[in-house]
């Protein structure tokens, strides 16, 4: 029995506790939604309250003679104040951090729903039959359209409920106890229910976005390295090319191709899982070697692409793909060293209007030199806009 009990205690409390990791995100939608209640329901007060003062001041046959009239008066005036006061700070508000905007949302509607009690206290004070329509009108309002943390609902209604039936219990009759007791179960239900599904909603969004980013990491990665793939780096190429055709967005760009020396010949002597593991360790080299480039990718089984959004001195190309083949040189498979090298070609472009297509057969070019004159070679060729001189190196 008494597990039973604490199991339901531990049930009860996660269901009334926000989850931490959509705290935010609960604030956030609480916010955006009950800014648009808000105004609605200030809208609302503006057309009955200011209807009440014409009534009281010019309908009613005393106007405002009576200590009873200037009562309703005062009332009236206090809410209309509360709901201009709100709609004039509201876009100032909205610049303050969400947890402020919140507060502020939540401090006018507990001072509505204060007034609402007050009210309707003193409607029974001089009138015993008059009811709980005034309060239960209230509650059921505010749970519709004003979403709370699930604690804030609890504290909020139960603590409105207490005060009334404690305040007002000589004065309530059984029906009228009876239709608040109901009103108070039917408000909280709701705002719970509108709390709880507000969370599963948030919970599905950030679980989907996780899912998405899942998703687009597989789509636009080559499983075994890691690297980027081949579309990847076409796209990737093409929006850097872009920035370069609209003058100014970017200097230039720098596109290395690696191909490994005599790859088939590791998979012959070693196998494939050997093979794997030099291109496991190459990406792991390049990553090392070109650690500020734009893009990493591998585009064949081989071969390998580095694009730099910015341009580069020959020297500066030369220096990294040398960097690059003494790098692969480390390489070893079950403590022996397998003598691994590359070639590299370099195309380093600052000439608009050139598409990824026509970048890669230059750099392939550049890449095919390096493997005729000899392999563990760099050779670059720089594309300078119409008029300047063209620079071409191949470099051991
Ligand atoms: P070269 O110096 O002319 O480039 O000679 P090479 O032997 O490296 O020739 P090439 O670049 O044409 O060979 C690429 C080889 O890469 C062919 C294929 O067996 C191997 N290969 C392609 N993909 C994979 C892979 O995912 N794993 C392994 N282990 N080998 C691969
Ligand atoms: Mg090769």
């Amino acid at each position: 029995m008494h597990q039973l009990g604490s199991l339901f205690r531990h049930q009860l409390r996660l269901g009334l506790r926000l989850p931490a990791d959509i705290r935010q995100e609960f604030l956030q939608e609480s916010v955006r939604k009950n800014d648009f209640s808000m105004r609605i329901i200030c809208a609302i007060i503006f057309a009955v309250e200011i209807f009440n003062l014409v009534r009281v001041v010019f309908l009613s046959r005393s106007g405002l003679g009576t200590w009873n009239n200037r009562f309703y008066f005062a009332m009236y005036c206090v809410l209309l104040g509360v709901a201009a006061v709100w709609l004039a700070l509201r876009r100032t508000l909205q610049r303050a951090p969400v947890c402020v905007q919140w507060g502020a949302q939540y401090t006018v509607t507990v001072l509505i729903l204060v007034w609402h009690i007050g009210l309707n206290a003193y409607d029974l004070y001089r009138d015993p039959a008059a009811g709980t329509t005034v309060l239960t009108t209230a509650l059921l309002a505010l749970a519709m359209f004003i979403q709370l943390p699930p604690w804030c609902s609890v504290v909020q209604f139960a603590a409105s409920y207490l005060l009334f039936r404690a305040v007002m219990a000589p004065l309530l009759d059984a029906g009228s106890r009876l239709n608040l007791t109901i009103t108070f179960v039917v408000s909280l239900t709701v705002s719970l229910a509108l709390a709880y599904h507000t969370t599963v909603a948030l919970r599905q969004n950030k679980q989907i976005m996780e899912i998405n980013t899942k998703l687009q990491e597989l789509v636009q990665r080559d499983p075994l390295t890691g690297l980027l793939n081949k579309t990847t780096v076409e796209c990737w190429a093409d929006q850097v090319l872009q920035g370069l055709g609209q003058t100014g967005r970017i200097g230039g760009l720098a596109l290395f191709l690696v191909d490994l020396d005599k790859f088939k010949q590791v998979n012959d002597r070693y196998g494939h899982p050997c093979g794997d593991h030099v291109l496991v360790e190459t990406a792991e080299a390049m990553r090392c070697v070109f650690p500020d480039a734009a893009g990493l990718g591998r585009i064949g089984g081989d071969e390998f692409a580095v694009l730099y959004d910015r341009p580069m001195t020959v020297a500066q190309a030369v220096a990294l793909g040398q960097r690059l083949v003494e790098q692969l040189g480390t390489v070893a498979w079950q403590g022996q060293p397998l003598g691994v090298r590359c070639s590299v070609g370099v195309c380093i472009c600052t000439r608009p209007n050139y598409s990824y297509q026509q970048l890669y057969t230059e750099t392939d070019q550049m890449l095919y030199r390096a493997k005729e004159t000899g392999r563990g070679r760099c050779c670059v060729r720089q594309l300078v806009p119409a008029g300047q001189r063209q620079c071409e190196e191949g470099l051991v």
